[in-house]
């Protein structure tokens, strides 16, 4: 018989059988399975770390969105926010259900074309687009949305060489009441910026005014916030109508829909929280159907949802590589992901939970990752039962932002794989090899030995 490793009492307070304000034992489940495939499988098969998509909840939450938005008001188009995730296996599956393609980058624009979206069908947003790649966009049809005058002077170039007139977009920021307000982005409405860019263009002779566009922001949980964005664009598209006659087709209310992700900052968990996307609708629908356009010219209503398209489809699963008490008695463990690919981490309360269950009592832990660098810190706090190395956690939701925002500090990136609807399972990004990091260097002669 092998004897047992000492380990240094502790006195913890029993808690597991106090119920929460919802009602919630404080217990953790664990996560066995995702989509009916065994998280512990999908370890032993891909290696870990590794991030996984359910193709379910993707297209789930496609549809959702759709449905609360088509459901009220009359002309509505998606463009997924190629940011968010452009993995291209993900952009396809948007695709496939109806959606076009919201880019903020050449490179972003070029992976679209390459996925084989019409110009037509992409939104070109972002503070700097370089002017050949402005000009490609704008030549080729794409609805480029204007941040400033600068770029709205290279438009006006770019047509007069045509020769011929091109329809633009104006970004606008404006106060929809929430903080912080992201006045850095398009021409300010409040301060007559926006009229008068809306006039240049007239008065120009170069362009014509095809839609605005306002994104104010990120996780706003706030749906009241968009009716006021979208009743103030509404007013403007209306005034410009009404002084220069140019018919404003399109108003884009942008992305920043809250995913059911639970902040630092927060008390109420993000699934309880979370307005249904229902709500947005109703705020959005109401002001434009409310605001007095003819019915002929009703605009149509662009949405850049990104964020809760995708959040809850992503798991990030991680191995136990360690165990520690820290100088304070608290509880530590050190796990293979870190914030080099768990980006949100520094934002969400994300959940952490044990693959199987194993039972044994539950204790606050920290959750750090294997990165040499203090801050990385997947969880500060989290009841975790004991856990040895080897054993695996996943945590959730990790869909938005963190496969695109990720970097190689260290440690280099894991695969991501794609759980099909009918039980499939692909690998949609495999894990990086050092050469994909080295390369692009060149050791100059010199230092060569
Ligand atoms: C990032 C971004 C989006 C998507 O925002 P989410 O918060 O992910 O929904 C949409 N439109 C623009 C212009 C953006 O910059």
């Amino acid at each position: 018989m092998t004897r047992l490793a000492y380990e240094k009492p502790t006195i913890l307070r029993h808690n597991a059988a106090l119920a929460n304000k919802f009602g919630r034992a404080p217990g953790v489940r664990a996560l066995e399975r995702i989509d009916g495939v065994k998280v512990l499988d999908l370890v032993a098969q891909f290696g870990s770390p590794l991030f996984v998509y359910s193709e379910h909840r993707l297209r789930r939450a496609y549809r959702e969105a759709y449905r609360a938005f088509s459901q009220r008001y009359p002309k509505v188009q998606f463009a997924w926010s190629y940011k968010t995730l452009y993995l291209d296996a993900i952009c396809r599956i948007f695709h496939q259900e109806g959606a076009w393609a919201e880019v903020v980058s050449e490179y972003e624009y070029q992976m679209a074309r390459a996925l084989g979206i019409a110009d037509a069908h992409i939104l070109f947003n972002g503070p700097y687009k370089p002017e050949k790649d402005l000009e490609v966009a704008l030549l080729g049809g794409a609805r480029v949305h204007i941040d400033h005058y600068e770029e709205l002077y290279a438009a006006e170039r770019i047509a007069r060489k045509a020769g011929r007139k091109i329809g633009v977009t104006l970004r606008i920021s404006l106060d929809a009441g929430i903080h912080p307000r992201w006045d850095r982005f398009g021409f300010n409405l409040e301060n007559g910026e926006a009229l008068d860019a809306a006039r240049r263009i007239h008065s120009g002779g170069h362009l014509t005014l095809q839609g605005l566009h306002c994104h104010i922001g990120t996780y706003i949980a706030d749906p009241s916030a968009y009716g006021r964005m979208a009743a103030k664009l509404a007013a403007l598209a209306l005034q410009v109508r009404r002084e220069t006659g140019m018919l404003v087709e399109s108003l884009d209310c942008g992305g920043g829909f809250a995913s059911r992700a639970t902040l630092h900052a927060q008390y109420t968990p993000g699934v309880d929280a979370t307005p249904p996307v229902d709500d947005y609708a109703e705020a959005i629908s109401r002001a434009i159907l409310e605001a007095g356009f003819a019915p002929s010219e009703l605009p149509t209503l662009f949405l850049e949802t990104g964020r809760a398209l995708v959040d809850e489809a992503g798991f990030l699963l991680t191995r136990v590589v360690g165990n520690k008490r820290l100088a304070d008695g608290t509880r530590a463990v050190i796990v293979d992901a870190g914030v080099n690919v768990l980006f949100t981490s520094f934002w969400y309360r994300h959940d952490v939970l044990p693959a199987e269950d194993r039972g044994g009592m539950l204790e606050d832990t920290v959750v750090y990752g294997p990165l040499c660098m203090n801050i990385d810190v997947v969880r500060p706090s989290v009841q975790l039962p004991p856990l040895e190395a080897g054993d695996t956690l996943v945590v959730r939701p990790v869909g938005a932002y963190n496969v695109t925002q990720s970097m190689q500090f260290i440690r280099l990136r894991p695969a991501v794989i794609l759980l099909g609807e009918k039980g499939e399972i692909d690998v949609i990004r495999r894990a990086e090899e050092l050469a994909d990091l080295k390369g692009p260097e060149f050791l100059p002669k010199r230092l060569t030995s």
